[in-house]
């Protein structure tokens, strides 16, 4: 039965939350096993995560925010607790639903691009706008990212930060419900991250797509409409910006 996705399953409503609650995490917690070495990567997390916000995860590095990020993408599994997508459990889903998850609600960035080096930036969108019901046109996508005068440009033809918005046009080609990015701009300078950034912001104003943005530069939490700070596998801190600031206005 595909938990994940089909209107069918049994829906695992979870109590308290509001409408609009996308991911509901439980007590999770991930444990790490090396030969007799045990990692706790994550103790104990509760947190919620709604529609069309702009979250910023933030914490020093090893405090478990590429872990929980994972998780909440489908790409690793808790040890403990629980994960809700829309209210159905996630944690209960096998390989291939979270497959289908991945593919149809997911969108990832990286701090690598990840690009094909021998297509245009317009052919690597293209390649995932060709496997999806609803895609964006890759020459929209670019447009959304600042990259409409890119369309015929190699990645080898294109700064850092360009590639990096070649990413996340592809990531959202599909457009999907959620983005997760796990330090987006952590190659690249001040200037080319604040134009990775502002691509993030214009994203999900105008498309509303939920996202979550891994640093640990205490200064990109200024543009997000809620802060989790993460340390030592746990959230300490969750807090409401109360005005964001664009990236432009951000300094580091
Ligand atoms: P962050 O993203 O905040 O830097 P991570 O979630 O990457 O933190 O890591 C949290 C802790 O879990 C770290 O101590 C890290 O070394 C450990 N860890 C992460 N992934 C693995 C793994 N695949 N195997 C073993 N330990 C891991």
């Amino acid at each position: 039965m595909d938990r994940v996705s089909s209107s069918t399953a049994q829906p695992f409503l979870t109590p308290e939350t509001p409408p609009g609650t996308v991911f509901c995490v439980r007590n999770v917690s991930k444990v790490y096993r090396m030969g007799e070495v045990e990692v706790r990567a994550l103790s104990s997390v509760d947190l919620e995560l709604y529609e069309k916000e702009l979250v910023v995860l933030l914490g020093p590095s090893g405090s478990g925010k590429s872990t929980l990020l994972n998780i909440l993408g489908g790409l690793d599994i808790p040890s403990a607790g629980q994960v809700f997508f829309r209210g159905r459990e996630l944690t209960f889903a096998g390989d291939a639903e979270l497959t289908r998850f991945r593919r149809d609600r997911i969108g990832f960035i990286f701090q690598f691009y990840n690009l094909i080096p021998s297509l245009t930036a317009k052919e690597n969108v293209a390649l995932v706008t060709e496997i999806v019901r609803r895609p964006i046109r890759p020459e929209a996508a670019l447009e959304l990212v600042g990259l409409g005068d890119r369309l015929d440009h190699f990645p080898s033809q294109l700064s850092g930060g360009e590639q990096q918005r070649v990413a996340i046009a592809r990531a959202i080609a599909k457009r999907p419900e959620v983005l997760l990015c796990d330090e987006p701009t952590g190659a690249l300078d001040y200037s080319t991250g604040k134009l990775v950034l502002e691509a993030l912001a214009q994203v999900n104003r105008e498309l509303g797509t939920m996202t979550a943005v891994i640093t640990h530069n205490a200064a990109i939490a200024g543009m997000a409409d809620r802060v989790v700070t993460m340390r030592s596998g746990e959230i300490v801190r969750v807090e409401q910006n109360r005005r964001k600031l664009t990236p432009a206005e951000l300094e580091w």
